[in-house]
């Protein structure tokens, strides 16, 4: 305790210098901590994009299964409905209740009706914008 006050008082040069320092690896501590954090982060946003694109094959495999489960006629149709197949089944059809149908969402593979005609339709599931070829 009075080992500082002594020290301060016989030589204040030395002890100021001596804060200085402090204050200097104080800063680089605190800059290396900033840094590990950005390391950090940067790795939780590796990883979260790794868990995403796992997601995503997840929910293909999911796809593939109940397509195989259906196979047959239905589930091709279903499963090859994109939405330029989905376009032109609905020109081909002559409907009475124009023009909804329903295409796949090439991002999260869901399926949802959309109004024929569109240039482009937003997934309600996922946000992604589809572009419909006529
Ligand atoms: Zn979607």
């Amino acid at each position: 305790m009075s080992e500082k006050k002594e020290t301060k008082k016989k030589i204040p040069t030395d002890y100021r210098k001596a804060e200085i320092d402090l204050r200097l690896k104080e800063m680089e501590q605190r800059e290396r901590q900033d840094n590990k954090w950005l390391e950090l982060e940067n790795k939780r946003l590796d990883w979260e994009m790794a868990r995403h694109v796992e997601d995503k094959e997840d929910q293909k495999q999911l796809y593939g299964l109940i397509a195989k489960a259906l196979d047959g006629p239905v589930a091709d149709l279903t499963r090859n409905l994109g939405s330029a197949v989905a376009k032109r089944l609905e020109i081909n059809t002559p409907s009475k209740e124009i023009g909804t149908v329903k295409i796949k969402c090439l991002n999260c593979l869901k399926y949802f009706p959309i109004i024929v005609g569109q240039p482009m339709v937003v997934c309600p599931y996922c946000e992604a914008i589809s572009k419909l070829d006529c």
